[in-house]
């Protein structure tokens, strides 16, 4: 018998080293499943974009000549569940083994272990080959450091693969560049055009339907915008680094109410299933500089996010599960709005980028963590159920990158590991950094009474409520002080505006 391969829906990678040669003695297995689509509420998008690239990775495998079984999610054979799947195609093929490669979710990678353990066939794991470093590797750059500190991680990854290097010198002799990203955009340069494909998808959405798979958000099913293969992929990188990637890192912390994307590359969701690697995003990147077509701090500002960040969400993930994502060091127990599920709110920073995810699945990341993830930590929200939120409603949401984006970035329910501090801010900086408040019911400017923003009250009650805690960050000192000068009749009032917001928070 033949041994069987399995490919997950997010390793959808044509270059692995598994496929470069044909065997005959060899069956890629690729499953769609309600244990995947059930897990959390998902985007109706994020189902549909995931299993629509997985039909068309199936088909470009057997046109490539492999042998392949795709079970679709209506098959009558299908279990519906990873290892009860496995378990019955080894009878049906007589298969000999099975290879899996090493799965990114700590969710998958247990399933897999336990059900290795005791299979009937030899168990095999493989190498995505799709990161920079192994699942371990931030472990053991910052062993020892009580806050691990990206830019440490990141410095030594810029060393290591010679990224942005003139010799042994950070290319233009500075390693950050973020102090120059920090424009609000006011219209000017334009943005840039939104070349995605658009398919069709509405016969699997009505598979999906009748399946009873439960989603959320608009489905855009007849015209779908993300990339279903790596060629769609390439042309997208290619549309980035042209039009968009100049003015990458000035604007990339703003937010605008009308071109919600900005010069982001909406490159997530292509780099999560693996259909681009993050090596040769990095190099298009570099080159661009090197050509002299984007600037340096654009292209930094850039290649941090994905030789730095991407690659060191992935591993805290992986030092700190399954532990991590029942963290809660705030104690934080509200329940998330109702709002964040249909975006109906007068608050308009919020109702842009809660529309915006229902209707695209999408958010940039200041939108992520000043937006709704700032409010619902000022709220106090249960971070699991942000979590849960967040894993659901993004079409690049996978648990090794978004838990620690939202439990340790975003909500600081790691207690300060990833975060030196909370990123909270007052109505202020989303003023600055949007264009919002201007059709927004709230006025940033007020701080108590009806007409108040109530990011204004709610950030100083949370600051007054974890100060102990706030006051041992030593980048929280200067906030802290602000706090404790603050009239007492003046934090009283504030306090009491966050109290009758917080009463009312479903009607906000
Ligand atoms: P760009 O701004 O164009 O950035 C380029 C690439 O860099 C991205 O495609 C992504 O691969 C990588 N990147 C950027 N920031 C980060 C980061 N903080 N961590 C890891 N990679 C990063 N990203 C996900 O891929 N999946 C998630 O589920 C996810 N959840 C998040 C939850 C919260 C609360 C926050 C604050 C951030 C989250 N992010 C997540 C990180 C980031 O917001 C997204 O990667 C980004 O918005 C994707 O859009 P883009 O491709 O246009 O990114």
């Amino acid at each position: 018998g033949p041994t069987l391969r399995l490919i997950l829906g997010d390793q959808l990678d044509p270059l692995h080293p598994w496929l470069a040669q044909r065997r005959a003695d060899v069956v890629y297995v690729l499953m769609e499943m309600r244990q995947e689509t059930d897990y959390v509420l998902h985007h109706a998008q994020k189902v549909l974009a995931i299993f629509a690239a997985m039909r068309t990775f199936g088909r470009h495998l057997r046109g490539a000549g492999h042998r392949v079984r795709y079970v679709t999610i209506d098959d009558p054979s299908n279990r519906q569940r990873l290892t009860a799947n496995l378990d019955a195609l080894i009878a049906h093929y007589r298969a000999v083994a099975v290879e899996y490669q090493w799965p990114d979710e700590w969710r998958l990678d247990a399933q897999l272990r336990a059900w290795a353990a005791q299979a009937p066939v030899p168990v095999r794991a493989a190498d995505s080959a799709h990161f920079y470093t192994p699942r371990d590797g931030v472990a053991r750059a910052l062993a020892g450091h009580r806050q691990w500190v990206m830019e440490h991680f990141y410095r030594q990854q810029r060393r290591r693969h010679r990224v942005l290097m003139d010799g042994d010198q950070p290319a233009g002799g500075r390693w950050n560049f973020d102090a120059d990203n920090r424009q609000p955009w006011r219209g000017d340069p334009p943005p840039p055009p939104d070349t995605r494909p658009s398919h069709d998808h509405r016969a699997l959405w009505h598979s999906l339907v009748a399946a009873g798979v439960r989603t959320v958000g608009d489905p855009q099913a007849d015209a779908l915008r993300w990339p279903v293969d790596r060629a769609e992929a390439l042309t997208q990188l290619d549309a980035f680094i042209t039009h968009a990637l100049p003015h990458f890192g000035r604007f990339q912390d703003a937010l605008s109410s009308r071109h919600t994307r900005l010069f982001h590359s909406l490159l997530s969701f292509a780099l999560n299933v693996k259909m681009l690697r993050p090596q040769e995003v990095v190099a298009r990147a570099e080159a661009a500089w090197r050509d002299g077509h984007a600037p340096l701090p654009a292209v930094e500002g850039f290649v941090r996010q994905i030789l730095g960040w991407r690659e060191y969400v992935r591993g805290v993930y992986w030092a700190h599960m399954p532990d991590y994502t029942r963290r809660n060091a705030l104690g934080h127990a509200r329940a998330l709005p109702a709002w964040y599920w249909s975006g109906d709110t007068g608050m308009a920073c919020l109702r842009v980028a809660l529309r915006q995810t229902l209707d695209g699945a999408y958010a940039h990341h200041i939108q992520r963590l000043m937006v709704t993830g700032n409010f619902a930590l000022l709220a106090g929200c249960a971070p699991q159920e942000v979590h849960r939120w967040y894993l659901g409603v993004y079409i690049d949401a996978f648990e090794w990158v978004e838990a620690p984006n939202t439990l340790g970035m975003s909500q600081w329910a790691d207690g300060g590991l990833m975060a030196t501090k909370p990123y909270v801010s007052s109505a202020a900086y989303l003023h600055r950094m949007g264009d919002h408040c201007n059709g927004c019911a709230y006025d940033p400017k007020q701080r108590v009474g009806e007409r108040a923003c109530p990011f204004n009250a709610l950030y100083w009650d949370f600051l007054a409520r974890h100060r102990e805690r706030l006051a041992a960050q030593p980048r929280m000192a200067v906030i802290v002080r602000q706090l404790d000068r603050m009239a007492p009749a003046d934090l009283q009032a504030l306090r009491a505006q966050a109290a009758t917001t917080l009463e009312r928070i479903d009607r906000l």
